[in-house]
Protein backbone atom coordinates (compact mmCIF):
# COMPACT_ATOMS: atom_id res chain seq x y z
CA UNK A 1 0.00 0.00 0.00
CA UNK A 2 1.36 3.51 -1.11
CA UNK A 3 1.29 6.36 1.96
CA UNK A 4 -1.06 9.11 0.90
CA UNK A 5 0.68 11.33 2.79
CA UNK A 6 4.59 10.94 1.84
CA UNK A 7 4.05 8.35 -1.38
CA UNK A 8 6.11 5.95 0.10
CA UNK A 9 5.16 1.83 -0.77
CA UNK A 10 5.04 -0.02 2.29
CA UNK A 11 3.30 -3.29 0.86
CA UNK A 12 1.25 -5.15 3.66
CA UNK A 13 2.30 -2.47 6.18
CA UNK A 14 -0.89 -0.39 7.57
CA UNK A 15 1.34 2.35 8.74
CA UNK A 16 3.59 3.75 6.91
CA UNK A 17 7.38 2.84 7.89
CA UNK A 18 8.59 6.38 6.63
CA UNK A 19 6.15 9.06 8.21
CA UNK A 20 4.07 6.64 10.93
CA UNK A 21 0.73 7.82 8.77
CA UNK A 22 -1.87 5.34 9.55
CA UNK A 23 -3.12 4.20 6.08
CA UNK A 24 -5.68 1.51 7.36
CA UNK A 25 -8.25 4.21 8.48
CA UNK A 26 -7.75 5.66 5.07
CA UNK A 27 -8.34 2.67 2.90
CA UNK A 28 -11.55 1.79 4.99
CA UNK A 29 -12.62 5.39 4.52
CA UNK A 30 -12.55 5.26 0.56
CA UNK A 31 -14.47 2.11 0.57
CA UNK A 32 -17.10 2.97 3.59
CA UNK A 33 -17.44 6.63 2.04
CA UNK A 34 -17.98 7.61 5.82
CA UNK A 35 -17.00 10.37 7.69
CA UNK A 36 -15.34 10.07 11.10
CA UNK A 37 -18.58 11.67 12.80
CA UNK A 38 -20.96 8.81 11.65
CA UNK A 39 -18.21 6.30 12.17
CA UNK A 40 -18.09 7.51 15.82
CA UNK A 41 -21.85 7.39 16.43
CA UNK A 42 -21.92 3.75 14.74
CA UNK A 43 -19.28 3.00 17.07
CA UNK A 44 -21.27 4.29 20.04
CA UNK A 45 -24.62 2.52 18.83
CA UNK A 46 -23.13 -0.93 18.88
CA UNK A 47 -21.04 -0.29 21.93
CA UNK A 48 -24.62 0.90 23.23
CA UNK A 49 -26.47 -2.34 22.33
CA UNK A 50 -23.60 -5.14 23.44
CA UNK A 51 -24.12 -2.35 26.57
CA UNK A 52 -27.23 -2.98 27.38
CA UNK A 53 -27.38 -7.23 25.78
CA UNK A 54 -24.88 -8.04 29.23
CA UNK A 55 -27.20 -5.34 31.13
CA UNK A 56 -30.06 -7.31 30.92
CA UNK A 57 -28.39 -11.00 31.25
CA UNK A 58 -26.61 -9.28 34.65
CA UNK A 59 -29.94 -8.14 35.36
CA UNK A 60 -31.76 -11.27 34.90
CA UNK A 61 -29.52 -13.16 37.10
CA UNK A 62 -29.72 -10.71 40.08
CA UNK A 63 -33.78 -10.93 39.59
CA UNK A 64 -33.28 -14.46 40.06
CA UNK A 65 -30.37 -14.67 42.83
CA UNK A 66 -32.97 -12.33 44.55
CA UNK A 67 -36.20 -14.51 43.69
CA UNK A 68 -34.36 -17.59 45.21
CA UNK A 69 -33.30 -15.92 48.09
CA UNK A 70 -36.59 -14.51 49.02
CA UNK A 71 -38.00 -17.99 48.05
CA UNK A 72 -36.00 -19.83 50.27
CA UNK A 73 -36.19 -17.21 52.83
CA UNK A 74 -39.95 -18.33 52.82
CA UNK A 75 -39.67 -21.68 53.22
CA UNK A 76 -37.23 -21.27 56.15
CA UNK A 77 -40.04 -18.98 57.72
CA UNK A 78 -43.05 -21.39 56.78
CA UNK A 79 -41.09 -24.55 57.90
CA UNK A 80 -38.58 -22.97 60.70
CA UNK A 81 -35.98 -24.26 58.42
CA UNK A 82 -37.40 -27.95 58.61
CA UNK A 83 -37.63 -28.39 54.81
CA UNK A 84 -34.14 -26.50 53.79
CA UNK A 85 -32.04 -28.39 56.40
CA UNK A 86 -33.23 -31.75 55.75
CA UNK A 87 -34.17 -32.78 58.87
ZN1 LIG B 1 4.20 8.14 4.77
Amino acid sequence: MKCPRCMTENGNRTICSKCGYFMYRVANQNVEKRSNTQRALDDAKIAGKSFWRIFRIVWIIIVIIVMSFWLLALMMWLTGGQVVLGQ
